[in-house]
């Protein structure tokens, strides 16, 4: 079989037999086979361009999924239960979910990735964190579960390598936008989890993958099939992304947002309504909620009662780095420079583009711009205001962290294109759009 050919095929509009997808997925885990990247970037640009059909779709999730390695958790009693978001901006949901999720009995073993174009990713997020390991094998994950319930780590050449690959490759050739890629890759992320059960947030709105309804329904419906066909129990949560999640966008900065509301500060109600409604979900599948409504409502009292907070310091010491940093958040990378964004005029925030705020935080350092830059892991942004809140002339909106002065002008410039000002009131946006089932 030659890489040349099943690229033509699918440039052709063709449909892959099983083969042609586990020889690609082949290629992606192992440099031995000798497809340059190059060839697989094709490939992947094809797909985006010409799509695949349910069949194929579940055959590459299929190979993708038995790439690697899986975890084997049969030995852990508690229900397996995770939670996997398509990304957004200022969506940190994972950090302070999954530390509460095993303190409400669930075992939550997290394979996370870094930040893909706009939106930011776990892993990056968690080593602001200095110290805290994510690159871990797999009997350590299996250990530390059985310890603490919790475990949240980064893909290896053992978990989901074709993953690895393929997504590093998508993030630089603009090939993120596409159903049956999007599919394949959190699903054999999720399917070496080996889980009981998955809760899927498909963000919806400006700032995520795909921006309108029906595609990102369309995806829902994609997710839930094939993970049911992979047999794993799920739902897919449809939530807001049209302004960023929540009032921190960046990297320490949401590490102090997951900190904030497992103190039990609901300052941020758009964040606490997705992180108990997603948890929530979590709760049901596992069998410790008789509605994902009274899961949510335990969450709230294991939060209130300070184990969320204990089992969010007792993972950070697991993975390595400085427990004290939940309660000393000063401790956390800082950028040297924070100025002000005021209002240009008086009115209502209408609109504040979540996409637009991901890419000016790009600007800052707090993304990378390519494969190999950088993060600046305190630059991004506080929202002292949200869609909604009313504003004076000249009063602050954001405070923007940075550390270059040329980098936060450019940035504060572009975050200002992301904002309406209105006369009028808009309406409420709701956070959480619709499940499917
Ligand atoms: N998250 C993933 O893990 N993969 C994607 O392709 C998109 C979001």
């Amino acid at each position: 079989m030659r890489m040349l050919d099943i690229i033509a095929k699918k440039r052709l509009a063709g449909k892959h037999t099983d083969e042609e997808i586990a020889f690609v997925v082949k290629a992606a885990s192992d440099p031995q086979v000798g497809v340059p990247d190059y060839q697989l970037t094709s490939w992947l640009m094809a797909v985006c361009c010409r799509g695949m059909d349910e069949a194929e779709t579940a055959a590459l999730t299929k190979a993708m999924a038995l790439s690697g390695r899986r975890l084997d958790l049969a030995g852990l009693k508690a229900p397996k239960v995770d939670k996997h978001s398509t990304g957004g901006v200022g969506d940190g949901i994972s950090l302070a979910l999954a530390p509460l999720m095993a303190a409400a009995g669930l075992v939550v073993p997290m394979m996370s990735g870094r930040g893909l174009g706009h939106t930011g990713g776990t892993l990056d997020k968690l080593e602001a964190m200095k110290g805290f390991r994510v690159r871990m094998a797999i009997d350590e994950i299996t250990a530390q579960l059985g310890r603490i319930g919790v475990c949240m780590f980064g893909q290896t050449q053992d978990l989901a390598p074709a993953d690895r690959t393929l997504y590093s490759l998508r993030d630089a050739s603009s090939t993120v936008e596409s159903i049956p890629l999007v599919v394949a890759s959190i699903l054999s992320k999720k399917f070496a989890e080996d889980l009981d059960a998955l809760v899927l947030d498909v963000k919806i709105g400006s700032g995520a993958i795909f921006k309108n309804p029906q595609e990102a329904q369309a995806l829902s419906r994609a997710l839930v099939k094939t993970a049911r066909k992979l047999g794993l129990k799920s739902v897919a949560v449809l939530t807001a992304m049209d302004q960023p999640l929540g009032r921190y966008v960046g990297n320490s900065l949401e590490v102090i947002q997951a900190v904030e509301i497992l103190k039990g500060d609901f300052t941020s109600a758009d964040y606490a309504e997705c992180l108990l409604t997603l948890g929530g979900w979590m709760m049901h599948l596992g069998g410790k909620a008789r509605t994902p409504k009274e899961g949510a409502v335990k969450l709230e009292a294991v939060i209130r009662s300070g184990a969320a907070f204990k089992s969010f310091q007792d993972m950070v010491a697991a993975h390595g780095a400085d427990p004290a940093v939940a309660d000393d958040l000063s401790l956390l990378p800082k950028s040297a420079l924070v100025r002000e964004i005021k209002a240009p005029k008086a009115g209502f925030i209408a609109w504040l583009d979540a996409r637009k705020v991901g890419e000016a935080a790009v600007i800052l350092g707090a993304g990378r711009a390519n494969k190999d830059s950088q993060l600046d892991y305190g630059a991004g942004f506080f929202l002292d205001k949200k869609v909604g809140a009313q504003v004076a002339k000249g009063e602050t909106i954001a405070h923007i962290h940075g550390s270059d002065e040329a980098r936060i002008q450019e940035a504060a410039a572009y975050f200002l294109t992301a904002l309406k000002v209105e006369a009028k009131k808009p309406k409420p946006m709701p956070v959480i759009r619709q499940v499917v089932k």
